[in-house]
């Protein structure tokens, strides 16, 4: 065994502390894991979460940092989650005290610049008072991008010489574009404001700092991994991808199988496992029961958990709901997020209620009740860098059906009649008679019910846990040390 690494996380979302999706649960896992062999520091903005608020962190440093013209005070405070992992949160009431962690249903927050500039500014400003030193700094979406380039420039190169960087991309459909006038808070030489580096479109753009300027780039599926490089998913970013794509690797996420296992899961009415089924129809007659739904739990139950957006394929779903729902199945949505979308599936399930039922809220109670009830989760993503949901499908014998895209490509196998293998069911391109079809097979394996168990049995015994995955991570790191700093 060589040195403990010691590993800096930057990432604007964590669970238990701050979510609003996969993000949160890839950094707020992964990094505990790895803590188990090496030394790992994660640091999230200060939000007032009840989940950073019960951290029990405690105050360790004050100091301010000024963007353009104005000085605003970052607070930094500190929990020991376990032997190896400690997490910093970055105070400032102005910026984090909020409602929401990016934006209520009317949009953005119009600062989100300026926030997560502070934020990024202040974990460096911090790193350099305190006596915490990184042989990787870790980075994570766009509101962490801008750490890559800054500890490449001006004062901050030469004290982090030593310190190799990654850049992880969870959805390039989030590139933290602002405009022009944004750069001069950046409190950067000119030439950076130029098409080769930040500049796009005569725009910001901060994602591609993380892009440039990170020593390896990382997406969290192989599939994605690929599919950016193309412009169809590249978000005007392909090129640039491609001009990077020797720094570029696509690792699939792990999930947290003490919190997603219906085995173990604390948040469900009734455990069951593969041997043992019965937990998972009684978690249905329960739901059935407690949303007042009154079919027999006979009836297949196909339910979303998901972001309300575009990405997610609501297009798609609002066309083939109206078909869908003339199966003999029942659907659930749970989910929050676009407002025009939102409405219109408002209207829908008010002219469905006896087929359809629409929870408008983020609960997290619920999303494992009906991983534990459901018989089919139901993905039909434009695009998606890995999705969590559909993973955890698996391990609770819910059948994911997917759109074959990014990590829902690279997890979920079609089943095949004729071997009995395979995980799941999925369809291709943007046809609502593709995906009905896809519905319609599932729906016939559904009605053959040892057909169906050995489906639900084939998802329950794959393995995704962070476990198998941390390792690859801790070889990227390896390798890009073992390379030393790059040459000028
Ligand atoms: P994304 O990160 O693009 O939103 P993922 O599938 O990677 O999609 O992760 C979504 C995560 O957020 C999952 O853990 C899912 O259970 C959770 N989630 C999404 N919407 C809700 C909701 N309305 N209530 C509770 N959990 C939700």
């Amino acid at each position: 065994m060589g040195k403990r690494l010691n590993i800096l996380f930057i990432a604007p979302e964590a669970v238990p502390f701050a979510k609003t999706g996969g993000l949160a649960d890839v950094a707020g896992v992964m990094p505990q894991v790895m803590a188990r062999s090496e030394s790992v520091s994660l640091m999230l903005p200060g939000y007032r979460t009840d989940g950073i608020r019960s951290a029990g962190a405690s105050e360790l440093d004050k100091f301010p940092v000024r963007i353009g013209a104005e000085v605003y005070l970052a607070t930094i405070s500190k929990a020991v989650v376990s032997d190896g992992f400690s997490v910093f949160f970055i105070a400032n009431d102005f910026f984090f005290a909020r409602d929401f962690l990016y934006g209520d249903d009317s949009g953005d927050y119009p600062d989100n610049f300026t926030r997560f500039l502070f934020f990024q500014k202040a974990v460096l400003e911090f790193v350099r008072r305190s006596s915490l030193r990184f042989d990787i700094v870790h980075c994570n979406d766009w509101q962490t991008a801008m750490v890559p380039l800054y500890m490449r420039t001006g004062a901050d190169a030469d004290f982090f010489k030593q310190v190799r960087t990654v850049f992880s991309i969870h959805n390039l459909g989030y590139q933290g574009i602002f405009n022009a006038d944004s750069f001069k808070d950046a409190d950067l030489p000119p030439e950076y404001f130029s098409p080769d580096s930040l500049e796009f479109f005569g725009k910001l753009n901060c994602m591609k700092a993380g892009i440039i300027y990170s020593d390896r780039l990382v997406t969290v599926s192989p599939t994605y991994a690929r599919e950016i490089l193309l412009p169809e998913k590249g978000f005007g970013l392909d090129g640039l991808l491609r001009k990077h794509a020797h720094k570029l690797t696509g690792i699939l996420n792990g999930v947290d199988y003490s919190r997603w296992d219906p085995a173990v899961d604390p948040l469900i009415g009734h455990s069951y496992s593969a041997g043992a089924m019965a937990g998972k129809k009684k978690n249905k007659v329960e739901l059935f029961a407690r949303l007042g739904i009154a079919q027999n739990a006979r009836v297949p139950l196909m339910v979303m958990i998901s972001r309300i957006s575009e990405q997610k394929g609501m297009g798609l779903l609002l066309q083939l709901l109206p078909l869908l729902l003339q199966e003999d199945l029942h659907f659930v949505f749970l989910g929050v997020g676009d407002r025009a979308w939102t409405q219109k599936m408002q209207e829908l399930a008010s002219r469905h209620t006896q087929s359809m039922t629409f929870l408008n809220r983020f609960d997290e109670k619920m999303a494992h009740r009906l991983e534990a009830s459901a018989d089919i989760l139901f993905m039909p993503s434009i695009y998606e860098p890995c999705g969590l949901n559909q993973i955890y499908a698996l391990k609770y014998g819910t059948v994911p059906l997917v759109r074959a895209t990014g990590g829902l490509e690279d997890s979920v196998q079609e089943f095949a009649m004729e071997t009995r293998r395979g995980t799941g069911f999925k369809f291709s391109g943007d046809s609502v008679d593709d995906a009905l079809r896809a519905v319609q097979v599932a729906l016939r394996c559904y009605a053959d019910g040892d057909l169906w168990q050995q489906i639900q049995r084939n998802g329950m015994e794959m393995d995704f846990s962070w476990e198998r995955v941390v390792p690859e991570y801790l070889d990227l790191y390896s390798n890009i040390l073992a390379e030393g700093p790059p040459h000028e």
